[in-house]
């Protein structure tokens, strides 16, 4: 909601929207003040005006009443005179006749009614009469009263309708002042609407992208767990396609991974998503190339514009290449951010495993393998003794240990150096190897000294091949002095649980040889046979 807080409306929409509703607003308050006033003001005329009319026609009646009575002897004129009269003399009748002075003067209305008292006055004595008829200044005053009345109200009327038509303009402007501020107000609303409505969208927006983020980012936390604890390229493929499946869901996909050493082409180990997808093998140093240039629609066999190949490598080293086949709904062209992200991010994780098992890999081998002539090393005697030496029980087969020392081997150092020392030792123990039988082992037990298993042989095989291995060693090598070494073989007991006792009777064996002058192949069961019979070897 951050944004909603920093979209304003514009200040100056702000400024004219409360300038223009205060004007108005003060405008209609005093407009509304002063036509009410002059509302009353014309009220107050009307009254006035219908009392000076009321009391002008008691005035006219009670004189004709006077004059039908006094001049025409009509009775009824007498009691419409009284009846007028009676009304003139009321409260609101002299309320009237204050008014009627302002009018027609002051004299004038006072001349009539007292002469009409007089009248009056006259008709109740008995047998009085009223001197009559009236005198023409108190005659004519009803009609001088109507015309004041008259001429008063015409001027008021005009007065106010010239006040009228003064505020005319002002209560137009009060009311384009209102109507503008309302339009403004309105669209003031209108805009603000819009823009908290586009503030909540914005919102749950990012709500969902933070959402979609934090569950891909707690897949790939998953993924990398998973990934630092597999032990074999089996476990990595299975994660790669599980969590590749998840966070990329729909999108058919592939991890290719490098066979072995060689660098020249990646095979489809693992498909998710649909039946597998894109070629079985792709060209390792094409992708790798096209991958580091973009990254995105690599021209290589199978591949085409909506494919995301991303190289799964670590420290330089390319283990392989995730490929992803973008759905046909997806508009041509490059991948979008989120997939492209999420497929390096995979490719990372991948890569990072890769290197951890080939390292563990080459470690392993290095720990089981002598660094100088590439054969096993005693650790590696000790870990698979026990498996073999199992197979060998079931099967009931022979075991044949033998030792083997090259003879004179100092002297080898001494007179020509080490490093022709050193090629002699892996020259020996290229010959041993080559005249070696698949399932044999081949062991550097140490300096110049190498033990040779050899299963499914007896005591009397061992031996022939053992004096063929020592024919094979002292013939000349190129560049190489001619050596000779001496061998002490022993047959390993049935029942037997551990090779050291046989790996004592050949090293008792072999120093037989030595003593015997060397360059000889002795066995230990002939040593124990002399023994026996108390010869000496
Ligand atoms: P023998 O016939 O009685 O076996 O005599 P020998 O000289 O072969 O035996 P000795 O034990 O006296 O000498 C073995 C020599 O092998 C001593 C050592 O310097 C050398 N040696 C051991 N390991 C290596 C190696 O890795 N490279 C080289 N160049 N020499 C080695
Ligand atoms: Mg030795
Ligand atoms: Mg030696």
């Amino acid at each position: 909601m951050k944004r909603l807080g920093q979209s304003r409306l514009p200040p100056l929409l702000m400024a004219a929207i409360m300038g223009l509703g205060t004007l108005g607003s003060a405008g209609a308050v005093l407009g509304h003040l002063r036509m009410t006033q002059l509302e009353a003001e014309a009220q107050a005329l009307d009254k006035e005006r219908a009392q000076a009319s009321n009391l002008r026609r008691h005035l006219l009646q009670a004189e004709n009443g006077l004059n039908a009575y006094v001049l025409l002897g009509q009775t009824d004129g007498l009691r419409h005179f009284q009846l007028a009269f009676a009304e003139i003399e009321s409260p609101p009748g002299q309320a009237s006749l204050e008014r009627l002075r302002a009018f027609a003067g002051p004299g004038a209305p006072d001349l009539l009614v007292a002469t009409l008292r007089d009248a009056a006055e006259a008709l109740r004595r008995p047998g009085g009469a009223p001197a009559w008829p009236l005198r023409d200044e108190a005659a004519t005053v009803p009609a001088r009263a109507q015309h004041a009345i008259e001429d008063y109200v015409e001027d008021r009327r005009h007065r106010q309708q010239a006040e009228m038509a003064r505020l005319r303009p002002l209560q137009d402007g009060v009311l384009a002042l209102v109507l503008g501020s309302s339009v403004l107000a309105g669209l003031g609303i209108a805009i603000a609407w819009v823009l908290v409505l586009r503030a909540v969208a914005r919102a749950r927006r990012q709500e969902d992208a933070l959402a979609a983020r934090s569950e891909e980012l707690s897949a790939l936390l998953r993924m990398n767990q998973a990934l630092q604890a597999a032990q074999t390229r089996a476990d990595v493929q299975r994660v790669v396609a599980d969590t590749a499946a998840q966070l990329m869901a729909g999108v058919p996909g592939s991890l290719y991974l490098k066979p072995g050493e060689t660098p020249d082409w990646l095979e489809r180990a693992v498909s998710w998503e649909g039946s597998p997808e894109g070629p079985v093998l792709l060209d390792a140093l094409h992708c790798w190339g096209a991958a580091n240039g973009s990254g995105i629609g690599c021209e290589g066999v199978g591949c085409h514009g909506d494919t995301l190949c991303v190289p799964v490598a670590a420290g330089g080293e390319l283990f392989g290449m995730l490929r992803f086949a973008l759905p046909a709904a997806q508009p041509p062209g490059p991948a979008t951010q989120l997939q492209r992200r999420t497929a390096e991010a995979l490719a990372d994780g991948a890569a990072l495993a890769l290197a951890n098992i080939t390292l563990r890999e080459k470690l392993h081998a290095e720990a089981l393998r002598d660094s100088l002539t590439g054969l096993y090393n005693r650790r590696f005697l000790q870990e698979v003794t026990p498996t073999l030496l199992r197979q060998l029980e079931r099967r009931g087969a022979d075991l044949c240990v033998a030792l083997l020392d090259i003879d004179h081997f100092k002297q080898v150092n001494d007179r020509l150096g080490h490093a022709v020392g050193d090629a002699v030792l892996r020259r020996a123990a290229g010959v041993l190897t080559a005249g070696l039988r698949r399932g044999d082992i081949c062991c550097r037990h140490g300096g110049e000294e190498f033990l040779l298993l050899l299963p499914d042989c007896d005591i009397g095989g061992a031996y022939e091949r053992l004096d063929e291995l020592r024919r094979r060693l002292s013939v000349q090598h190129e560049g190489l002095p001619v050596i000779t070494a001496s061998f002490g073989v022993a047959e390993l007991p049935r029942g037997s649980h551990g090779l050291e006792q046989t790996i004592r009777d050949a090293d008792e064996a072999l120093y037989a040889a030595k003593q015997g002058g060397r360059n000889r192949v002795v066995s230990a069961a002939l040593l124990n046979r002399l023994r026996a019979g108390g010869v000496a070897p």
